[in-house]
């Protein structure tokens, strides 16, 4: 005996255990125990495992207690381990508390050799089902233990088909299948030097060890990277010696995989396929085609109903779909595994609400089985499932859904093309502030730098476009117009489709399916709110935005930006009209253009979301962001230049020409004498001057305001407080349109939210702005405004202010895209193109805290705001509008830390509800070890 006890028998495993007993060993345990038919069987723990890979062996007593195990089978099933006459064969199965699909394999039919062969034939007088059993153990193991690939024996396999005219495996008889086994017990013996070993119980501890072993080995190692299953997850494999059962033991034999529900639809049928006189692998291999289950009530009608009884059992006892695999061995069903089955977005939201509705789950299960992740799905178009085409490239899955449109290069070609009615992707290595009005235009976002947070992947999410980014195989040439993907050229024009939520891009069109919000998905969110306690908000910038998110179950908007609407290409100019006034009076006429434009802006935005709120936010971004690039400008300037020099070139040309030859063709001469005339006119227009100084003037305002940092520079309350009629003019646009909203009776809930406050005077500043704005309109519109003053908090100083901001903010909002900055001392884009995905592969970050709130840091920051900001004011509201507001975890977080509202962009908003309602249903689960 061992002195740990390291086995289970399938009557006495703990079901509940995955840890120690793997998911599979667990669910076998527990079928056994509500009284399945499983063979019987028994489970080495992962504790084994963990010990045998602790010390490069077994633990002692290990193998006396599987022979202790292995004579209790004996028992149950009358057979010997080993025994010549009625042989035992067990499959030795891998499972940990992760599945790990495909990921360390099962041994099968293990416990033959030449003696316990014979013995099968007897027993079954069925030959050919034994040598093919023999044969496959024989590779099996080879393989699994010994390593040796299965090129070797498909050789081999190969030559015996050859040999005897047989097109499929199944059409060889049994002599060939003997032939072909003794081939593969000489492979075994030539790839390994020793023999093929007799010992049923020498066979066994060989496959266990092997099985560990398969724990870190190279596959398994690289899938728990790739799937971030972390050791809390799962810790090392059970392995599970099962009794063999056979499902090619003739016409009353079968093997099958089932799911209780269908996976794709989530309809409450039985759902799965099977094979008559096959073993278990065959349905998976693909080596025959299967049948439905449907058939099986034709085919075997009993067996049919017992399989009905088996899929009843299995719901009412896991109160789950199931994805189950089972063997028929001469008409008795026995059930060899079950685990929660993995459906689609659509089938998980249609079974959430059936079962509930059913009684079998109860609401709550409903909304926490679902991760919310999965209804990203449901929200966008897709790609029509039927399609085949293979993707010319994979990128960065940035923003769901997918689209098909004409390439252009630039933002201002897809704007113009956008305009008469194409269909564009814009195409950029990547994008910046001043690409906004492309994004409007197109269908969708493709770029070869950046990644999931660049700026074209944020910008795409919040407007609900579908993104691909950081497609490196995609070599850009802007100037020749032309991208290169291996050795496929597109030419601007050429049409391509993107599908943002796996990252491929297709050349020529695909097309797609519409996404809807159906019966069932609203049911479900209808729940989820009603579970909740956070507040679900969205981020939205244009009354049309206002009015998706509104459909999308939004309870107000969060963060408005204000400079979104300065982006667009009609009031660009009077922005950069604004930026470039060297006197007050200029930019106060700048101002007065651009009041009855915000004014018209915000009032759309109220009305959209009358009744709830509206948190404007004032002006953020550094001026500069409204400007072209210095770069850009100098080119354009040296156009400009060479232009004109040109001209003058030509206009001199005939002189010059006559002077050289004064013989030259009169008619040749007079056509240049008409180009001079007309580059004469040209000159004397002088618009190549003009264009030239006021491109000069700009480049020096743009090199005044360049900044070393802009990030950390002239932005902000910072540009409200030195230019304090930019902010007077947005406020008086928030407050007139409410004013008139008031008026007009629209029930209108502004709130005025000021960006990267630091300071309490700050706050306090701008509010006497707001408070002289306010008398201003009441007076005029005679009325009286009710609307709210906060600040956002995205500074580390303003968290550890929190108590003095709370005096004047009536809310805060967290900012948690620049407080993650602040607070790692990192620029999100540097980090990203550069050293981030370093520190995550090699595990200095478990995640990227720009997608994944880090919780220990950014949200003791915040926790501490919360805390300091209720205690100067109780009922001080508190939200977050960073893009964590829609990341279930972040989510989560926020819940425990007593916010009262999260802000996404708006197709996140239904994944929020649902998050926000598992974080609630879960809030016992959070205490303040999260911070340890
Ligand atoms: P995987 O985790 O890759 O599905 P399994 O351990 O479930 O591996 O086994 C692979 C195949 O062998 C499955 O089809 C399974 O049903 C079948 N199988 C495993 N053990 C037995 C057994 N004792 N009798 C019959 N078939 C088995
Ligand atoms: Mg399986
Ligand atoms: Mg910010």
């Amino acid at each position: 005996m061992s002195g740990r006890k390291y086995i289970y028998s399938f009557e006495e495993g703990d079901a509940g255990d995955k840890m120690l007993l793997g998911g599979k060993g667990a669910n076998l345990c527990a079928m056994t125990q509500i009284g399945l038919d499983v063979p019987p069987g028994f489970v080495i723990t992962t504790a084994a495992c963990l010990a045998y890979l602790e010390a490069n062996r077994l633990p002692d007593g290990l193998m006396a207690d599987i022979r202790v195990q292995i004579a209790e089978l004996e028992r149950k099933t009358g057979k010997g381990f080993g025994d010549a006459v009625n042989p035992l064969l067990v499959s030795v199965r891998s499972g940990s508390a992760m599945s790990m699909p495909g990921m360390m394999d099962t041994i099968l039919n293990l416990g033959l050799n030449e003696a316990t062969l014979s013995g099968l034939i007897a027993k079954t007088g069925n030959p050919r089902f034994a040598q093919d059993a023999w044969r496959r153990f024989v590779q099996l193991f080879g393989k699994i233990t010994m390593g040796i690939p299965d090129e070797a024996f498909d050789a081999a396999m190969a030559a015996v088909k050859e040999k005897y005219g047989a097109v499929q495996d199944v059409d060889l008889t049994a002599v060939a299948l003997a032939e072909l086994a003794d081939a593969f017990v000489e492979i075994y013996r030539l790839h390994t030097g020793q023999p093929f070993p007799a010992d049923p119980f020498d066979q066994l501890e060989r496959s266990i060890e092997a099985v560990f072993r398969s724990w870190n080995g190279k596959r398994a190692v690289d899938y728990r990277r790739q799937f971030k299953i972390t050791r809390e997850m799962a810790n090392g494999t059970a392995v599970n010696v099962v009794t063999m059962v056979f499902g090619n033991m003739g016409n009353d034999s079968a093997t099958g995989v089932g799911f209780t529900r269908n996976p794709g639809t989530g309809e409450n049928v039985i759902y799965g396929e099977y094979l008559t006189n096959a073993q278990g692998e065959d349905v998976v291999a693909g080596i025959r085609t299967p049948k439905p289950i449907a058939a099986m009530a034709q085919e075997m009608p009993d067996l049919h109903r017992q399989l009905i009884v088996l899929r009843d059992k299995l719901e009412t006892h896991y109160r789950e779909v199931q994805d189950f695999e089972f063997t028929i061995e001469q008409g008795r069903l026995y059930c060899l595994q079950t685990r929660n089955g993995k459906m689609n977005a659509r089938a998980m939201v249609m079974t959430s609400v059936e079962m509930a509705d059913s009684g079998l789950i109860s609401r709550e299960r409903a909304l926490t089985r679902i991760n919310p992740m999965l209804l990203e799905q449901l929200l966008v178009p897709m790609l029509d499932p039927a399609h085949k085409a293979a993707p010319l490239a994979q990128g960065l899955p940035a923003s769901p859904g997918a689209a098909s449109g004409k390439i252009v290069f630039d933002a201002d070609t897809a704007e113009q093309r956008g305009k008469s009615g194409e269909k564009v992707i814009l195409v950029r290595e990547e994008t910046k502030p001043e690409d906004i009005h492309g994004f409007f235009a197109a269908q969708a976002i493709l770029t070869s730098r950046g990644g999931k947070t660049s700026h074209a992947a944020v910008v795409a999410r919040g407007m609900g476009k579908p993104c691909v980014s950081g497609c490196e195989a995609i070599r850009i040439d802007v100037r020749e117009r032309r991208a290169e993907v291996g050795g496929t050229t597109l030419r601007e024009g050429d049409v391509v489709t993107i599908d943002g939520t796996s990252g491929n891009v297709y050349a020529g069109e695909i097309p797609t399916v519409e996404a809807k919000v159906f019966a069932e998905l609203a049911t479900l969110l209808a729940w989820a709110d009603e579970a909740a306690r956070l507040q679900v908000l969205a981020n939205a910038d244009t009354p049309r935005d206002a009015a998706r998110a509104r459909q999308y179950g939004a309870m107000g908007i969060g963060l408005c930006r204000t400079e979104r609407m300065f982006n667009d290409s009609a009031r660009l100019p009077i922005v950069q009209e604004m930026i470039l006034a060297d006197t007050n009076e200029a930019r106060r006429a700048a101002l007065d253009r651009l009041l009855p434009i915000q004014r018209a802006d915000f009032k759309g935005i109220f009305e959209a979301m009358a009744g709830l709120p509206v948190t404007v936010r004032l002006l953020d971004p550094p001026m500069h962001e409204f400007l072209p690039t210095a770069s850009q400008l100098e080119f354009e300037i040296s156009q400009l230049r060479h232009l004109q020099r040109t001209t003058r070139t030509v206009a001199e040309l005939p002189e010059t020409l006559k002077l050289l030859d004064p013989e030259l063709p009169r008619d040749y001469v007079e056509s240049l004498g008409k180009l001079q005339q007309s580059l004469a006119r040209y000159r004397e227009s002088h618009s190549d001057d003009t264009l030239l100084a006021r491109r000069e003037a700009l480049l020096r305002k743009v090199h005044l305001l360049s900044e070393v940092n802009p990030m950390l520079g002239h932005r902000g309350v910072r540009l409200g407080i030195s230019y304090p009629e930019v902010y007077e003019m947005q406020i008086r646009a928030i407050l007139e349109a409410a004013a008139e909203c008031v008026q007009e009776g629209i029930d209108a809930h502004p709130e005025i939210m000021v960006p990267q406050v630091a300071t309490a005077e700050e706050l306090k500043r701008v509010k006497a702005m707001v408070d002289a704005v306010q008398a201003d309109v009441e007076a005029h519109a005679d009325v009286k405004l009710h609307f709210k003053f906060g600040s956002m908090v995205e500074v580390v100083r303003a968290c550890l202010r929190a108590a003095r901001l709370a005096e004047v903010a009536e809310f805060f909002s967290f900012g948690t895209n620049d407080l993650s900055q602040a607070t790692f001392s990192f620029s999100r884009e540097d980090a990203e193109n550069k050293f981030l995905p370093l520190y995550i592969e090699t595990g200095v970050l478990r995640d990227n805290p720009f997608e994944a709130l880090d919780v220990k840091g950014v949200g003791r920051l915040m926790k501490l705001a919360v805390d300091w900001g209720r205690a100067a004011r109780p009922d001080l509201v508190i939200g977050i509008c960073g893009e964590h507001g829609g990341h279930p975890e972040s989510i989560r977080f926020c819940h425990w830390a007593k916010l009262d509202y999260v802000s996404c962009s708006a197709p996140r908003v239904p994944i929020a509800r649902l998050a926000a309602a598992q974080a609630k249903i879960r809030e016992s689960e959070c205490d303040e070890s999260i911070f340890a």
